[in-house]
């Protein structure tokens, strides 16, 4: 339901964090957050309300300038911790936030399960990681690659941030069919769901469009579309005020 992302050179938990509440308005039943930090990556996810994950959190190891937040309104699998995102690959590393639908979850869940996977949601989302890292596993193949290669098997709706603990210097975003905007800064860029959690640190930002793919550094974005040609981004300047 709710999407945010960050990577830059700020605490990315208060940031996440202030985001999801930002971003509360849309309705939800849980939220969850996913850091790279000193000690790799840390995730933390709760039913209930975006405050209870905060409370949860407090105390624990919070540290990292990349991170990524999600509030879930479910659609597959009950509202519940274990089925709130971020939701991982089978190797740990891979994470992933979704908002939206894949429709053909079943039939790549069966495929995947004949393949060794095991699950530990029953989220249409949780396919999609292991999926992605199923294709990842191939040595000449990046993120980058293998999540656009996992997206041209899927069909239905979504906007996705995925992010992997042995690269923290990166995101890829996507969408089909649910918003998704990234807000442009200097050595860092925020990801969300509609511009409400990004208004505060940058005016400037690019809607990403149906099918395209964006590859996000610190310091560059890449725009492909999922046939892999590669796109001109066009940042817009936001007017509205908070
Ligand atoms: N279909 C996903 C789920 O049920 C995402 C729902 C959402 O958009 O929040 O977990």
């Amino acid at each position: 339901c709710g999407i945010v992302g960050y990577i830059g050179f700020r605490e990315a938990w208060p940031l996440v964090i202030k985001g999801l509440k930002r971003l509360e308005y849309r309705g939800y039943d849980s939220a969850g957050i996913a850091l790279i930090g000193d000690s790799g990556l840390n995730i933390y996810k709760k039913a209930g309300k975006v405050s209870e994950l905060e409370n949860f959190s407090v105390g624990k190891n919070l540290s990292g300038t990349i991170g990524i937040g999600h509030t879930r309104w479910a659609t597959h699998g009950a509202p519940s911790d274990r089925n709130s995102h971020p939701h991982t690959s089978n190797s740990g590393t891979l994470s992933i936030i979704h908002n939206g639908i894949i429709e053909n979850y079943a039939t790549l869940k069966e495929e995947l399960l004949k393949r060794g996977h095991f699950f530990n949601s029953d989220t249409d989302t949780e396919v999609l990681i292991h999926l992605i890292e199923e294709i990842y596993k191939n040595d000449d193949v990046d993120l980058l690659e293998a999540v656009r290669l996992a997206l041209n098997e899927v069909t239905g709706a979504y906007a996705i941030v995925v992010m992997d603990q042995n690269q923290p210097d990166q995101l890829i975003a996507a969408r089909k069919g649910s918003p998704m905007v990234i807000g442009v800064g200097e050595d860092e860029y925020f990801i969300a769901s509609d511009a409400t959690p990004i208004v505060e640190y940058t005016k400037n930002v690019i809607y990403l469009n149906d099918n395209e793919i964006a590859f996000v550094k610190r310091d560059e974005l890449l725009i492909k579309r999922l046939d892999n040609v590669v796109q001109t981004p066009y940042i817009q300047e936001l007017e509205i005020q908070l």
